[in-house]
């Protein structure tokens, strides 16, 4: 970003003349360049008072489930009388601003947003220190105990920021286009680890106590802590994994290609900005695939395969260092521009290291999984737009395959109409330009208009895209050659032409068997499904993915052999990843089976994260 104090200094020493107009007319303009998104999400006004950097000095209380200490702001405003932050279900036990406690006042409780935090400030206030405790409520915590961990010998905890929970554990202006630098001590039980979405430790202390510091400003959504028994191994000086110890090896075999995916990236878009790129494999309760914290990736263990079959995953998050991390949606109205240059990203490193093919299959997958989104909001054609509009509602209703498949296959849809050359040339541009900013869609809009199209002349329906909803028609069709034998060899044992065994003894790889098992047509000849897992067993299957598209499948079918509803349950104990619990708990909804769903909801809820349980509990209709 464009310094606007140093432009006006060097201006008027440069012409001496007319500096108080001049400076009066830049301050104006300089007023407007700070004109930050309006952000629904967040009762900060940034445009009266901003925090620039946090300092957090903090102590996790295994035994009590809570963090206590203090977040500690510089600040910057002119004239502000007050600075707002946001808070949710936060114990705020004192304020001070330059040294000189005062009286807070936190607004009405809202259920989505939480409450404001407004402090009041003087002309000359720089520092405003807030100390505060979590509550059993913070919904971006989880304390896990050492049987949900995979060594069992210790506890664990774990945040995820995304999109609105950072203010459940820290007091802080949450606002992804608020931009923040910061440094964090923080205290833990002497037999555990504790890193974070920053410069991190290694190894274990003495003393139980770590310090970080995240010199380039991020999004207040990315600041990440996790607390656990981990130790690391490096797979390159600038990679590396973090796990329990009875995971480390199996990690850090999953990832080798972690370098390799990097000088990938880098290949296309330029530089990676955060020096170092390290993934943190968790308990599997965490919600989500990965959460691309920047410098440290937080992941689950579900992708660990054992034959590095599920690590677009990290491609995926690495992706993030650009799109997300580097260039951030300036509200969560504007996801897309974080998820669908993400998925694009990651096919294309995925492209750059295993070939079109593969990037292919994967595409082909995205395709499907948005056919399937567009179909569930049937009735709510707004919601299949790329830029939403969430006033009013929790932005995790937008954090869904209309962002990241329709996201892509728009980006998609550029890239072949204005030609791969062009494309990454604007991109690198793009991150290169917008390097530790944040975008609105218009101003994306606006910018690919000018930098892409009418430079080159080239004229592109993208309003259908991103402001209509559903498919438009320039849309390109993926095809993926794999894909098209798999589907011949579906057809052939759907009509008998093939035994079941000779589909378990292709040589698919996992994507190959999840495009099959998806695939399976709802009508079957009797006894087709039974002896399909007779002969491949995939109702005990370990790939994770394959397990989970094969319980849908089995729950449409009405099938309950082999086991399979011991092993759904089980599955359902054991997993919190949010995209595969949902998809099975919804299957058995749809399929008249919630009663059962709900009893075994009521037994797993407790071992999931809160993010996964409120999509849950709204799905199934159940409050606790
Ligand atoms: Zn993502």
């Amino acid at each position: 970003m464009i310094n606007f104090k140093s432009i006006v200094y060097t201006l008027c020493i440069f012409f001496m003349v007319s500096c108080v107009t001049e400076k009066k007319e830049t301050n104006e303009e300089m007023i407007k360049t700070n004109d930050y998104a309006e952000d629904s999400h967040s009762y900060a006004k940034p445009n009266e008072a901003v925090a620039k950097h946090l300092l957090l000095d903090i102590e996790v209380n295994f035994d009590q489930k809570i963090i206590t200490g203090s977040a500690t702001y510089t600040i910057e405003h002119e004239n502000a009388s007050s600075i707002v932050f946001d808070v949710k279900n936060l114990k705020i036990n004192r304020v001070v601003v330059d040294g000189k406690e005062v009286t807070f006042k936190l607004g009405e409780e809202n259920p989505i947003l939480g409450q404001s935090l407004t402090v009041p400030v003087k002309k000359d206030s720089k520092e405003v220190a807030i100390t505060y405790e979590t509550t059993a409520q913070t919904e971006a915590l989880q304390f896990l105990n050492p049987q949900q961990t995979a060594d069992k010998t210790h506890p664990f905890l774990l945040t995820q920021g995304q999109a609105i929970l950072t203010r459940t554990w820290i007091p802080i202006q949450d606002s992804p286009q608020l931009r923040l630098t910061y440094t964090a001590h923080v205290k833990v039980p002497k037999e555990l680890l504790a890193i974070m979405s920053a410069e991190n430790p290694k190894e274990k202390n003495d003393s139980g106590i770590y310090s970080f510091e995240m010199k380039q400003p991020i999004s207040p959504y990315l600041i990440a802590l996790a607390v656990g028994d981990l130790v690391y191994k490096e797979i390159s000086p600038r990679t590396g994994v973090y796990a329990e110890k009875s995971m480390i090896e199996k990690v850090h075999y999953e990832f080798a290609d972690m370098e390799k995916m990097v000088k990938a990236a880098e290949g296309l878009y330029g530089e990676y900005a955060w020096e170092q790129f390290d993934v943190v494999v968790l308990p599997p309760s965490f919600p989500f695939g990965g959460m691309e914290n920047p410098r440290l990736t937080f992941a689950t263990p579900t992708v660990i395969a054992g034959d590095r079959s599920l690590t677009s995953l990290v491609a995926h998050e690495l992706a993030h260092s650009w799109s997300g991390n580097l260039v951030t949606n300036a509200t969560w109205n504007d996801f897309w521009l974080n998820e669908g240059f993400t998925v694009y990203f990651e096919m294309r490193i995925m492209e750059a290291l295993y070939g079109k093919e593969y990037a292919n299959m994967l595409a082909s997958i995205s395709r499907q999984d948005l056919a399937e989104e567009i179909e569930n909001f049937h009735d709510q054609a707004e919601a299949t737009r790329l830029k939403l509009d969430l006033k009013g509602k929790n932005p995790d209703d937008g954090m869904n395959s209309i962002a990241y498949d329709k996201g892509y296959l728009f980006l998609r849809a550029l890239e072949e109409h204005v030609g791969r050359e062009k494309m990454d040339a604007f991109l690198k541009q793009y991150f290169t330009e917008h390097a530790f900013s944040t975008m609105t869609t218009e101003r994306f809009v606006n910018y690919m208009n000018e930098e892409l199209l009418l430079k080159n002349n080239i004229a592109f329906n993208y309003d259908k895209w991103i402001y209509k909803a559903g498919i438009p028609g320039n849309a390109v069709k993926i095809q993926s050659d794999k894909f098209e034998k798999v589907d011949k060899v579906l057809a052939d044992w759907r009509y008998k032409t093939i035994e079941a065994s000779e589909v378990c003894a292709q040589d698919w790889n996992i994507q190959q068997k999840i495009h099959f098992i998806r695939n399976i047509p709802e009508d079957l000849y009797d006894g087709l499904f039974e002896k399909l897992d007779a002969a491949c067993n995939y109702t005990h299957a370990t790939n994770s993915y394959i397990a989970m598209v094969w319980f849908e499948q089995a729950i449409n079918h009405d099938y309950h052999g082999n086991n399979v509803d011991e092993q759904i349950e089980n599955f359902l104990m054991n997993v919190g990843r949010r995209w595969y619990v949902s998809t099975i708990y919804k299957a058995l909804k749809r399929n008249n089976r919630l009663e059962e769903a709900k009893k075994i909801y009521a037994k797993a809820r407790p071992n999931y994260h809160s993010v996964t349980v409120n999509t849950i509990d709204e799905m199934l209709g159940v409050s606790y």
